[in-house]
This record gives structure tokens, C-alpha cells and sequence, in this order.
């Protein structure tokens, strides 16, 4: 487990708040990956290496009797399977796996590249309120974040949002903003993103069609998914991106029964060779923060060297009269839209 962890450490004499935060990434990321085990416990000793003959989760309905999965090959071959509810497989395989297969049963999982999983309250009355993990995808190369120039309203806010949220999964992220035929956007924002993180920034429009070669370009031989709030564009991104391309990689079972009794539930989109668009709820809906106060502080790394100013060594940033940050906000030091989220993103952690 120590060797998976994919990110480098922080040599010594990097700040100590980058090692606090490579610490709890850590933390989180070896809880995803107990997922792996602890949710499919027979599975563990199979996760194996990825070869030429393994199939992908591109959809996963929910179905009367349990799950159907249907599994899509390296030679565009499609293959419905059943996993009846009471089978430990149901809950263990999510949306982008791969897995191996025999006599059309799933026999292992291929070792994850990463998980997306977000952590939701469990509002169960024996568990008083913990927090239980949600995955939502597997092996993603990007999460593009998708914000509108218009209708609803450019709020850069909310990128710096999801920033924080991606950035915690440990996914590079593209930042996508859409309907660029109704308005231009030039933000700081963007530019902070672009110049300072070298976070790739396309605008598109469906509708114009403007952006959507570049974005191909930028994920094609690629797994993404996008986020961003409801509106924004992502459903209408998703079928420019395919354009007449697209490959169907779901077909009616009669076997299961499928049709009026199954709901999809995750779908994964190919439209190009090893280029795929995975679209669940679940990823629509990352919203949700899984750290607390002191933890928020190291997603903002430009404050550190302004915190020696402070009065309180556990100084929030916030109403604290005597507060290094507020000074270099005023002091032009620190930009006025990152603080601005910070104290958004404060008011929502515990
Ligand atoms: P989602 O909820 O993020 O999936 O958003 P949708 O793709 O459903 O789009 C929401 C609305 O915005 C729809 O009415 C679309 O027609 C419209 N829309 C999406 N993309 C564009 C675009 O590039 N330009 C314009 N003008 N409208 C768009």
C-alpha cells in the first residue's frame, strides 16, 4: 500500500503545510483503496494487471433483481452481465473498471488507477451521522470543470470550488467554459488558473461549435468526466464531443429483462478509440466537502507564507482582527477572488 500511493512526498525543507496536506491525501487515498478489499473481499488477492484481455464497465443499470452491467472490450465487443443484489460483485465494481471475465462472470478487478468517491453523511440512526464513502468512478485521466458564460451566470467562485474538490481526488483537472457564443468570458480567475497552475482553460460553445476541435484534441485516447452545476452545459458538451461518432456501448438485453424495469445508473460514453466520457449523477453532484477548517487552509498554498503575521497560530482568516492574510489581500499580495472563496468554502466545512 505504501508504494501504490502515486503522489511523490514532499522533500524535507518543503513547507511543513505541504506535508500536512501530502499526509492527509495520503490518509484519504489508502481509504479508497480499502474500498478495493474491504468491498469485494474475494476479489483481493485478483486485482491484476491490465492485458489485452480485459473488459470495461460502461454502464451499470439497476435492475429488479440486482445489477446489470454491461462490459465493453478493447475490440468494441459489448457484454451484459447480471450481478443479483445478495452477490458482494454488486457493490464492488463502479462505472470505468476494468475487470476480467470468465465463462461471463467477473473475476477480477483490475488494480484502479484512481477512484473518484466522494464521502456523504450516513444519516442511518445506528450510525450516528459518520461518513461512508461513495465511489463514483475509476480510472480517469481528467475532470474537466464546466462553468457557462452565461445563463446561468459566470460565478468564477465556483470553479475555485471545484478546484479544491478535483484537486483533492488527485485527477488533473481542464477547465471547460461553455456557451462562449452568448458572451466572452476574461476573468482573473481564468488567468490565475492558466499562467500560475497551468490548469489547460477551453472555451466552447455547442451550439457555435467554437472550442469543441480543441477539447477533442485535449481528450481524445482519454477517460474524463464532467462537473460543474446543473445548466451549465455538460449533457450538450457530452454529445458535441461525440458528434457522429458516437459508439453505442449499451444494447438491449432481453436475457435480463432489461428495458421498462432497469434505470441507468452510470453510463460511459466511447467515442474514439480509448476515448471515453463517463456520466453519472453521482459525479454531477460532487459537492460535497470532506475536510475541515485546518484542512481547507492547505488547498490555498499562496496564504502560508502570510500566515506568520497572524495573532493566533490557529487563526481562521476570518474575523480575526490581527490576520497576515487579510493584510496581504489589502495589500494586493494575495488575489481578492481567492480569499473571497476561501471564506465561501470556510462557511461550509465543519
Ligand atoms: P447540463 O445540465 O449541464 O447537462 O446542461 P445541458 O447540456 O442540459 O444544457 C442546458 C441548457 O443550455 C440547454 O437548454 C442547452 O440548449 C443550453 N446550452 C448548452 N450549451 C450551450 C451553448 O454552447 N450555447 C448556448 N447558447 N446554449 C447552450
Amino acid at each position: 500500500m505504501e508504494n501504490d500511493f502515486p503522489f511523490e512526498k514532499p522533500n524535507k525543507r518543503k513547507e511543513r503545510t505541504e506535508n500536512k496536506r501530502y499526509l492527509a491525501k495520503k490518509k484519504r487515498y489508502q481509504e479508497k483503496m480499502a474500498w478495493n478489499s474491504s468491498g469485494a473481499p474475494e476479489f483481493s488477492s485478483a486485482f491484476l494487471e491490465k492485458s489485452e484481455n480485459v473488459w470495461r464497465i460502461s454502464e451499470i443499470k439497476q435492475g429488479v433483481s440486482g445489477k446489470i452491467l454491461t462490459c465493453f472490450s478493447q475490440d468494441w465487443g459489448i457484454l451484459d452481465l447480471q450481478i443479483r443484489w445478495n452477490d458482494e460483485r454488486a457493490g464492488a465494481v463502479v462505472i470505468g473498471d476494468y475487470v476480467s471475465l470468465r465463462k461471463e462472470e467477473i473475476d477480477g478487478i483490475i488494480k484502479r488507477a484512481n477512484l473518484l468517491a466522494r464521502y456523504k453523511w450516513d444519516n442511518n440512526r445506528f450510525s450516528l451521522g459518520s461518513r461512508i464513502l461513495q465511489p463514483i468512478a475509476a480510472n480517469l485521466d481528467y475532470v474537466v470543470i464546466v462553468a457557462s458564460a452565461k445563463d446561468p451566470k459566470f460565478q468564477p467562485w465556483f470553479i475555485d470550488r471545484y478546484m479544491v474538490l478535483v484537486d483533492e481526488t488527485g485527477i488533473p483537472p481542464i477547465i471547460c467554459i461553455t456557451k462562449s457564443d452568448l458572451l466572452p468570458i476574461d476573468d482573473p480567475v481564468l488567468d490565475w488558473y492558466e499562467n500560475t497552475l497551468k490548469v489547460p482553460v477551453i472555451h466552447a460553445s455547442s451550439v457555435s461549435g467554437d472550442g469543441i476541435g480543441a477539447l477533442q484534441e485535449i481528450l481524445r485516447g482519454k477517460t474524463v468526466a464532467f462537473v460543474g452545476k446543473s445548466g451549465v452545459g455538460k449533457s450538450s458538451l457530452t454529445n458535441a464531443l461525440l458528434g457522429d461518432d458516437v459508439i453505442t456501448t449499451s444494447h438491449v438485453s432481453e436475457k435480463w429483462g432489461q428495458g421498462r424495469h432497469t434505470t441507468t445508473a452510470s453510463k460511459m460514453h466511447v467515442w474514439g478509440k480509448d476515448s471515453y466520457v463517463i456520466d453519472t449523477p453521482g459525479i454531477r453532484s460532487l459537492e460535497f466537502l470532506e475536510f475541515d477548517r485546518e484542512e481547507l487552509k492547505m488547498y490555498f498554498p499562496e496564504f502560508v507564507k502570510h500566515s506568520g503575521k497572524c495573532q493566533f497560530r490557529d487563526c481562521n482568516h476570518a474575523t480575526e482582527p490581527i490576520c497576515g492574510i487579510k493584510s496581504a489581500v489589502s495589500e494586493w499580495k494575495i488575489p481578492e477572488f481567492r480569499y473571497r472563496t476561501y471564506l465561501r468554502l470556510l462557511s461550509e466545512v465543519a
